[in-house]
């Protein structure tokens, strides 16, 4: 019986076996082309695609067939994403939803006690102002009144010098 073989020094990694593979047998690791001895059907497509000549057919004894139809070879695709998502997903896009959720808690919760906090200190020294304007207002015309007395007396004493 013969079996797909792959000339690893002659394979570019192009990919064009991987494309004209009807059972998607063929897959690449660091740009060289496997092929998965399960899923293969001998059919040649790839070995007609391959424009450079780095597949051929093999009888299955041959030690080069076996390496390359080793099922273990090909990575599972479940721990290719474990391994590179984390690293592809750049810092900013996995920061930017928790500072989102950071900068909504802080206006829905902090803000509204923050500007109660300060519209309480300013009705507060407006009311203080207001208390001190009065109490000022009140002692204004009594001083006037006391001073043009004193002003008075003093004219009387010094008989009309001044
Ligand atoms: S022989 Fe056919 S099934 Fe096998 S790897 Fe090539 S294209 Fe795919
Ligand atoms: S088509 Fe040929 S050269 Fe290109 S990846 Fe497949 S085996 Fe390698």
């Amino acid at each position: 019986m013969v079996v797909i073989a792959i000339d690893l020094e002659r394979c570019t990694g192009c990919g064009t076996c991987l494309e004209a593979c009807p059972t998607g047998a063929l897959y690449l690791v660091e740009g060289k082309a496997m092929v998965d001895g399960a899923l293969c059907r001998e059919c040649e497509a790839c070995l007609v695609a391959c424009p450079s000549g780095a597949i051929t057919l093999t009888e299955r004894e041959e030690p080069v067939a076996e390496a390359t139809r080793l099922p273990a070879l090909r990575p599972e695709p479940a721990a290719i994403r474990v391994k590179t998502q984390p690293a592809l997903v750049p810092f900013r896009s996995r920061a930017l939803p928790v500072v989102g959720a950071a900068l909504a808690w802080a206006g829905r919760e902090i803000l509204p006690s923050l500007a109660e906090y300060l519209l309480d200190r300013l009705d507060r020294r407006t009311t203080q102002l207001q208390a001190r304007n009065k109490a000022l207002n009140r002692e204004a015309p009594a001083s006037g009144a006391q001073g043009s007395g004193r002003r008075y007396r003093r004219r009387r004493r010094g008989g009309g010098r001044s």
